[in-house]
This record gives C-alpha cells, sequence and structure tokens, in this order.
C-alpha cells in the first residue's frame, strides 16, 4: 500500500534519512522506534508529503502510484494516508463537529449533512459524540486526540500515520486514546505508528522498524525485537526505555 524506495532527505548538510527502502502492506500495523533525532517525524512527514524527498531517484508510492511533487494527483494520493500529530492540531477556533466535517466537505466534496452524519458516526466511535458542539480548548488532551483521529478517519483514508500521539497527554488520559488505536489495528486499518508505548507496539503491532540516525537498522516483527534485539543501537535503545 505504501512505498519507499531509495529515499533520501538533508536538511542542507544535514542527511537525515538515508536510502530508506520499505513496504507497508495493507492491514499492516508498523511500528517506528528509536532514538531522538533519529528522523521517524521525518520519515512520516515525507510518506505524506509535508516534507520533499531529495531528488535523486528516490520516490514514494501509493497504491503504485508514485507521489507527484504537486498539483492535484498530489492532494489526491496524500488524503489517503491520513495523518495524526502530537500536539493535535485541532482548529481551534470551530466546534468538534466542524473539526471533522471541514476535510470532507472542502476537500472532497461532501454535502454537509452527510459529513455531519458520518462524524457523528466516528466521534461516537472514539467516545466523544456528546461532545460535538463544544470548542476543542474545552476537552481534555485525550478527548482532543480522540477528535483528531476522528477527523482523520472523516477522510475515509487507506492508511494512517501516528507520530507519537500520547506523548503529549497526562499519563491517565493516553490508554483512552490506545485504546482507540488498537480498535482500528483489529479492524485492519493500515498503520504506520511513532510510539514509546511499548505495551501498544508489543500489542498491536505487526512488525517494529527501529531507525537510528536517518537509517533502519532493524524490521523485524515486536517479539523478536523486544526480546532479542540484534543490533547494538536498537539493545541500548531497549535498554533506556524497558
Ligand atoms: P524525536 O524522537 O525527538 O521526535 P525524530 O526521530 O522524530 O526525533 P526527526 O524530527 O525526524 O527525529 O529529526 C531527525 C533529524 O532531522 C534531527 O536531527 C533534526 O534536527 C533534523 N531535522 C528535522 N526537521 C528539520 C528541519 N526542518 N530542518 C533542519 N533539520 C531538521
Ligand atoms: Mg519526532
Amino acid at each position: 500500500l505504501i512505498r519507499l524506495e531509495h529515499v533520501n532527505k538533508h536538511f542542507g548538510e544535514f542527511h537525515a534519512l538515508k536510502d530508506i527502502d520499505l513496504a507497508i502492506p495493507r492491514g499492516q500495523v508498523a511500528i517506528v522506534l528509536g532514538p531522538s533525532g533519529s528522523g521517524k517525524s521525518t520519515l512520516c512527514r515525507t510518506i505524506n508529503r509535508l516534507e520533499t524527498i531529495d531528488d535523486d531517484g528516490g520516490r514514494i508510492l501509493i497504491h503504485g502510484e508514485p507521489l507527484p511533487a504537486e498539483g492535484r494527483e498530489l492532494a489526491r494520493l496524500r488524503a489517503e494516508v491520513g495523518m495524526v500529530f502530537q500536539s493535535f492540531n485541532l482548529f481551534a477556533h470551530k466546534s468538534i463537529l466542524e473539526n471533522v466535517t471541514l476535510g470532507p466537505i472542502r476537500v472532497k466534496g461532501k454535502p454537509k449533512a452527510e459529513a455531519e452524519r458520518h462524524a457523528m458516526e466516528l466521534l461516537e466511535r472514539v467516545g466523544v459524540a456528546h461532545q460535538a458542539t463544544k470548542m476543542p480548548a474545552q476537552l481534555s488532551g485525550g478527548q482532543q486526540q480522540r477528535v483528531a483521529i476522528a477527523r482523520a478517519l472523516a477522510m475515509e483514508p487507506q492508511a494512517l500515520l501516528f507520530d507519537e500521539p500520547t506523548s503529549a497527554l497526562d499519563p491517565e488520559m493516553v490508554q483512552e486514546v490506545l485504546d482507540v488505536m488498537v480498535g482500528l489495528a483489529k479492524e485492519g486499518m493500515t498503520m504506520v505508528v511513532v510510539t514509546h508505548e511499548m505495551g501498544f507496539a508489543r500489542k498491536a503491532g505487526d512488525r517494529v522498524i527501529f531507525m537510528a540516525d536517518g537509517e533502519v537498522l532493524e524490521d523485524t516483527d515486536p517479539e523478536s525485537f523486544f526480546t532479542n534485539p540484534r543490533h547494538e543501537r536498537a539493545q541500548d535503545f531497549l535498554g533506556k526505555i524497558l
């Protein structure tokens, strides 16, 4: 579903992604781990074209179609891959319901009534339907992040990228967000998840991609990764967080 071929990314002289080759098949939950600065966010951002990649022959394909640099085709392919950030990024001056309906109405041209009906279903599913008329600031962090997930789902994406979706949350709110993500994983959603939640990684992950210094050093199943990390950097990393 998502494929990266020889993807490189420089920020000036700094080589942030080094020749990344990855294929994420439909229905897979890929957990991305690695120390700070290893390129996890950059990887997510390039998949969604929030960052460009180096023009050296590398490419990113969604459904076998290369992501173009710009234009209508880019918008269409980008809509297939939703993204949920650490800071929920809700529109502060729009209600919860409007936050979820805006994309489908503006980008997909959905009629308002239909967008609202679908949004209410999604808000129900993430457990915040009763807050639909409130403004984002009136919700807890965990509730806002669940709205952000509903907003991403409203675009009916083929895959979702999560960049540390629970790291900005108070500890007691982490689980409610992870529960929603576990539910999506069980339903077969294709997901790429950058997270430090090792319980979630073991429970919901099909695969662990371990990065350091812009490289993928390990790419294996969670059980092997956690019980028998091969690379020294992975062993160090696990030693620090477990
Ligand atoms: P963290 O766990 O702290 O979120 P990360 O693995 O997500 O780290 P990235 O944010 O992808 O790391 O950053 C990878 C490297 O690229 C870092 O060294 C960072 O300083 C650099 N970098 C990221 N974005 C930019 C930018 N816009 N301009 C210059 N350098 C950048
Ligand atoms: Mg990051």
